[in-house]
């Protein structure tokens, strides 16, 4: 067992899935969000939610979660509008990623969490990131993060190890991912209670909460119809 861990938790599906991997895997471990202006702030509400559901359902993880630190990093949304901080159709731009890219927030996200884990003597750092399944974000990559890695261990002089259990994976992994580590109860805890959708839409679908025509929601409901048909085989072989 390791031990201690700051997950990034924004509380949707693949940071969820983070944090309870990060609970599996460490004595213990603290969690970090941003509020930096998302059109789909409403993750923010989520994220207490998902972590009372999570303490009632798993008294060991319950006993191993400390603090939950939230950020505001509202400077990302000053530097200029994305589908993602303002109101604005989600599309393709120019340079081939879609609008819902924000330059640099990734890199701040870390920066922000390497900072506070320095201080709190942390040396792991947790994220979601998927280079297999994502929407094209550069900052997703594992060369990205890699580099962020030791230029965050060489600014603070400090090694620090960031960890993407999700880097390599598709979405139906991660719902299987999260079946693994905490059973039915955990996959139930993802689809009633994280937030995913980019335009903050809550309706209830089998595959989770969202709009269901918005990227983000595109990946989920696909990444849930495999997770499921694979399940259903596995059950009958
Ligand atoms: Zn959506």
């Amino acid at each position: 067992m390791r031990e201690r861990a700051l997950v990034l938790f924004s509380g949707g599906q693949d940071s969820t899935t983070c944090l309870a991997w990060a609970l599996a895997n460490f004595a213990r471990v603290e969690t970090i969000g941003f509020r930096y202006g998302q059109r789909h702030a409403v993750e923010l509400d989520c994220r207490p939610v998902v972590i009372a559901e999570l303490r009632k359902r798993f008294p060991a993880w319950a006993r191993k979660l400390g603090d939950d630190h939230v950020l505001d990093l509202d400077v990302i949304r000053s530097l200029g509008a994305t589908a993602m901080t303002h109101d604005v159709a989600i599309g393709m731009t120019e340079s081939g990623l879609p609008n819902t890219f924000v330059p640099g927030r990734n890199l701040l996200f870390f920066t922000a969490a390497a900072a506070l884990a320095y201080r709190k003597g942390v040396r792991v750092l947790v994220g979601g990131m998927c280079e297999t399944d994502f929407s094209g974000y550069p900052d997703c990559r594992d060369d990205t993060l890699k580099a962020l890695q030791v230029a965050l261990g060489l600014g603070m002089d400090r090694r620090f190890t960031i960890e993407t259990p999700l880097m390599w994976i598709d979405k139906a992994a991660t719902f299987k991912m999260a079946e693994e580590l905490g059973g039915q109860p955990l996959v139930d805890i993802v689809i009633e209670h994280t937030h995913t959708c980019y335009l903050g839409n809550r309706e209830r679908n089998e595959w989770g909460r969202g709009c269901g025509e918005c990227p983000a929601c595109k990946l989920r409901k696909d990444g849930y119809a495999g997770y499921n048909a694979a399940r259903a085989a596995r059950r009958s072989a």
